[in-house]
């Protein structure tokens, strides 16, 4: 039973010109169809300038989609008011391919990871005290909270932002290139640190990367997008077979 249900997802871009004339248009997203059943993972995979980024932000509604919906367990997230969406946005949460463009340099870690609760309302004695705990859940000492972004590896940057992006407890992570920025030997570290808070969490995934090795490691399913289409998609094991 799907968790997430994407239907002719579609965004376009328009750039430069003036009153509507001119310009650049980039249709980025164009009619994507696709569906994460509960407790997966479904890799996007494509070129760079595919359209996989701009996807993932539509499902997290950084960007909305101009076309199409996005059903998160039934609930089309497009019909929501405001009000409603602010309710509803913690269950599917995003975590980026730098952490360090995404955390405020000034704030301290356990902060940042305690901003989402906090600003649901969690009292903030108790959304520090879950910072902590989410710390040693993603392999993080529990007293760095009180450092600053800069004194953590790239590695342990990404694990922040995993622990921010946990911090609302959502049931889908919308994971953009999470290890792309890092070593090997740390990409390998923070996908076996996935996989493992997947199974812990019961957390469907949404997986976007450009590298078929990664996604052949942590995916069930796979997509494959070209200029904003999926041309192909289905289990990883019958995408990836050699023609
Ligand atoms: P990637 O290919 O890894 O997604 P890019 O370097 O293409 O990264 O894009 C980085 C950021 O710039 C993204 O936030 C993307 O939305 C934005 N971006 C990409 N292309 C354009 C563009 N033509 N005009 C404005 N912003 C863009
Ligand atoms: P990918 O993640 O696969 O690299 P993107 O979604 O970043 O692909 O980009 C898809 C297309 O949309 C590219 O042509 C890119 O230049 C364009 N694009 C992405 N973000 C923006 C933006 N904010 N403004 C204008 N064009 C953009």
């Amino acid at each position: 039973e799907p968790i997430l249900v994407m239907q002719d997802v579609r965004k376009t871009y328009r750039t430069g010109g003036f009153l509507g004339r001119g310009g650049r248009v980039t249709h980025a997203v164009r009619g994507v169809t696709l569906m994460l059943p509960k407790g997966a993972t479904l890799g996007i995979v494509g070129e760079s300038g595919s359209g996989k980024s701009t996807l993932a932000r539509c499902l997290v509604r950084l960007v909305p989609p101009d076309g199409g919906s996005v059903a998160l367990d039934g609930l089309d997230l497009a019909s929501l008011t405001r009000r409603q969406m602010r309710r509803e946005a913690h269950r599917i949460q995003m975590v980026f391919q730098d952490p360090y463009g995404s955390l405020n340099p000034r704030r301290r870690a356990g902060e940042l990871v305690a901003q989402g609760p906090m600003i649901h309302g969690t009292p903030r004695v108790e959304a520090m005290r879950r910072a902590k705990a989410l710390f040693e859940l993603v392999g993080l000492d529990p007293a760095s909270t009180e450092r600053f972004p800069h004194e953590f590896s790239g590695g342990q940057r990404q694990r922040i932002g995993l622990a921010r992006a946990l911090a609302l407890e959502p049931e889908v992570l919308v994971a953009d290139e999470p290890v792309s920025a890092l070593d090997v030997s740390v990409q390998a570290q923070v996908l076996r640190l996935l996989a493992e808070l997947r199974e812990r969490l019961g957390l469907s995934l949404v997986f976007i990367t450009h590298d078929l090795r990664v996604a052949a490691q942590v995916c069930d399913l796979v997509a494959v997008m070209k200029d904003g289409e999926v041309v192909e998609h289905g289990p990883i094991a019958r995408v990836f077979e050699a023609p």
